[in-house]
């Protein structure tokens, strides 16, 4: 059975973002209306735009410490009526979810779009499963919002779905949530009979995972489980190819000290209609929660085409277990029909959405079969290292090879290919 499972094309949408967005503004939460003159007729219109933008900042600084001392009435009064059944559920999902930071920064300068109406870009910086008030490594959205200034007040009258790796889950749906100690499962409603099992297999799979977080600490790892119609409405993959995928993990950006976007932490979706077999969703569990262990908090750069087996074969071996023989590796019978029909040319190449069944699979166990070879030829830290420098900060392979190998990368892989075919033979 070819099993596929993908993490989404790594930093790439996330670096592009971050080179293009800076703020403008920088009124923050620091400013208190009643430090700023109310504007009176015939003053600068900017006079009344910094003043709605300093108020704007307490009032949502309130609607956050609201939803933190979960206070749904102080969480809502923000908003104008229309929305609060919208974010009545907003609210629950993020309870559900454990939140426990929720920081809002107004992006670039606020914009007029009549005499009652401004638009504010907002982000906000969420943690989940922390504890309130210390630091937790957090991921941000940030989303577009239309206020209403009239007689009914100063209120938010509009919020579009975030825009960057967004709509998020919470966002849109009614999210029911389970927790151990590494792991937050959530799911929308119609799924949350399956949290309490997929939190067993996921707590499992993270305590797993921990052992190749080399490079930090995960705090806490959050999976969703999904179905095909959350699968092409969340992060933002509408109309993406996902038919053969079973699960994936998302990298989320943060908000730095700057405001600006920047690569951060991953979220896992599981799809669970797809992935019924226990053995199957437990294996895919340990796969996912491998890329999450080893790509967290990467710094922001470019992917490049020799990322790909090297992020899949660790993500492949942590399932596994480069201790365990390759006798069990569920993709075995894969790779071996693929190479017995004559189709591998030796090289170790990345997924293509024009992939078959088969040679998706297969190149999956091909990537496998050579990062647990360089484990065990010679070992984790070294083949660690090369992760770091190629997959994580985007270094030249070559490079990165020579540094760590004392070889050139086509040599590297032509060893792990002389060890495939050896085995294969
Ligand atoms: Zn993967």
């Amino acid at each position: 059975m070819a099993v596929f499972c993908i993490v989404f094309s790594l930093i790439v949408g996330i670096g592009a973002i971050a080179l293009g967005f800076t703020i403008t503004g920088g009124a923050g939460g620091t400013m208190q209306p009643a430090a700023i003159p109310s504007p009176t007729d015939g003053d600068d219109p900017k006079v009344r735009l910094d003043y709605l933008t300093a108020v704007a900042q307490v009032e949502l600084d309130d609607h956050s410490d609201a939803l933190l001392a979960g206070d749904e009435q102080g969480w809502l009064d923000v908003f104008a009526p229309s929305l609060h059944p919208d974010m009545q559920k907003q609210f629950t999902s993020l309870r559900n979810l454990e939140v426990s930071k929720y920081e809002y920064m107004i992006q670039g300068t606020v914009s007029q779009l009549s005499d009652t109406q401004f638009a504010f870009r907002l982000g906000v910086s969420y943690c989940f499963g922390g504890v309130i008030g210390e630091e937790c490594s957090d991921a941000a959205i940030v989303f577009d919002t239309v206020w209403n200034d009239d007689r009914d007040g100063f209120y938010i009258s509009e919020v579009e779905d975030s825009d960057e790796t967004g709509p998020r889950p919470w966002e849109v749906e009614e999210i029911e949530a389970v927790s151990g100690d590494k792991v937050i499962v959530a799911a929308p409603s119609h799924y949350a009979h399956q949290l309490d099992d997929a939190l067993a297999s996921a707590e499992n799979a993270a305590v797993n995972a921990d052992q190749y977080a080399v490079y930090g600490e995960v705090e806490k790892y959050l999976v969703y489980l999904a179905g095909n119609a959350e699968f092409s409405r969340w992060y933002g993959l509408e109309g993406a190819n996902m038919d053969n995928v079973v699960g994936f993990a998302m990298p989320v950006p943060y908000l730095d000290e700057q405001g600006r976007l920047a690569s951060g932490a991953y979220e896992v979706v599981m799809h669970i209609d797809r992935v019924i077999d226990t053995d199957d969703f437990n294996s895919t569990m340990r796969h996912e929660l491998g890329h999450v262990a080893t790509l967290n908090h990467s710094p922001t750069n470019t992917s490049q085409p020799e990322d790909w087996w090297m992020v899949e074969g660790i993500a492949e071996v942590i399932d596994h277990d480069p201790s365990v023989d390759l006798d069990t590796y569920l993709r075995q019978r894969d790779v071996q029909a693929y190479i017995d029909e004559d189709l591998w040319d030796g090289d170790l190449e990345p997924v293509y959405n024009t992939d078959d069944g088969l040679t998706g699979s297969a190149k999956y166990g091909l990537a496998m079969y050579a990062v647990y070879y360089l484990f065990n030829e010679y070992g984790k830290d070294q083949f660690m290292d090369l992760f770091e420098r190629v997959a994580r900060n985007g270094d030249n392979p070559d490079e990165a090879t020579q540094a760590v190998y004392g070889v050139p990368y086509d040599d590297l892989v032509d060893e792990c290919a002389t060890f495939i075919k050896s085995i294969t033979d």
